[in-house]
């Protein structure tokens, strides 16, 4: 599902590939040969159209110019192309990821979330969003530090990815707040999933420098439905079902208008 924001050449990262797998001295021994061989092509195909000129001259020269040239430029040109191709790699992952856990950011998931949600709708199939704030997470930080909140978020993030299928799309919304895309998923599917991801976050075993920090999280629940005329409306019934779950007494799931109650019990955090 991951999408490249900043075009390259498709030939860039093939080529890469192709030094990498030679290593940079063979490839452009490689490269070196192939110029040496039409260098030389070149000039005997221009004695003969010339009708004159020596051979055996002509090839040292082309080969002399090919060699000393190619082993210049084309050293130049192939470290570019790998320093390009890495740059390129480097690009795409801070434009798309979250740098702290390895999901999505918030600008990509959009992106690739409302392609999906505009096919869901187009063909009447079902999908759902799930919107999850981990809770009292200012009081982790106050309490135990800055690195271990960031270093909690990203085991909430792993479990999170743990639970979901593969074309589910998990990406970090805000601070403390992550996002989930469920395509092919109906309301009770999604509650399920929300349900699993808050029991997966509550079994959490996490401790800091020896002691024990509690966690858990509060999750809303949307799904699909006639009266959703763009995306930001299924995200703001997850965000109003987030709402009555942190009322209710965080660490539960609540839906949105139109689905089921969660199952989840309200247990305060
Ligand atoms: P609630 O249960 O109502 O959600 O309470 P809360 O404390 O989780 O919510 P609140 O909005 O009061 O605080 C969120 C905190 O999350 C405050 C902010 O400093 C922290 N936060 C946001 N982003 C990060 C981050 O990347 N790393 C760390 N360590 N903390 C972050
Ligand atoms: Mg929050
Ligand atoms: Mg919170």
């Amino acid at each position: 599902m991951q999408q490249y924001d900043v075009e390259a050449p498709a030939w860039l990262p093939a080529l890469n590939l192709w030094v990498q797998k030679l290593g940079l001295w063979r490839a452009l021994a490689l490269l070196a040969g192939a110029v040496w061989l039409m260098a030389v092509g070149i000039s005997q195909l221009a004695i003969t159209l010339l009708g004159e000129g020596n051979r055996v001259i002509a090839t040292l020269a082309a080969s002399i110019c090919a060699i000393s040239i190619t082993s210049v430029f084309g050293y130049l040109f192939l470290s570019l192309v790998q320093h390009l191709d890495k740059a390129h790699k480097n690009m795409t992952r801070h434009a798309t990821l979250d740098s702290l856990t390895g999901t999505f950011n918030r600008r990509h998931f959009l992106e690739l979330v409302e392609r999906e949600w505009s096919r869901a709708k187009r063909y009447e199939m079902s999908c759902a969003l799930l919107l999850m704030d981990i809770d009292h997470f200012k009081q982790v930080n106050d309490r135990f530090g800055h690195l271990c909140g960031d270093q909690l978020l990203r085991e909430i993030a792993e479990v999170s990815i743990e639970t979901l299928r593969q074309p589910d799309v998990l990406a970090r919304f805000g601070g403390e707040e992550f996002i989930v895309f469920l395509p092919h998923t109906d309301p009770l599917g999604a509650l399920d999933v929300a349900e699993r991801i808050r029991e997966r976050i509550e079994a959490l075993d996490f401790s800091w420098r020896g002691e024990p920090v509690p966690v858990s999280a509060s999750l809303g629940v949307a799904a699909l439905h006639a009266e959703h005329i763009t995306l930001d409306h299924l995200i703001s019934d997850a965000d109003e079902a987030l709402y009555v779950a942190k009322s209710a007494g965080r660490n539960c799931v609540r839906a949105g208008a139109g689905l089921l109650p969660g199952r989840s019990s309200v247990t305060s955090g």
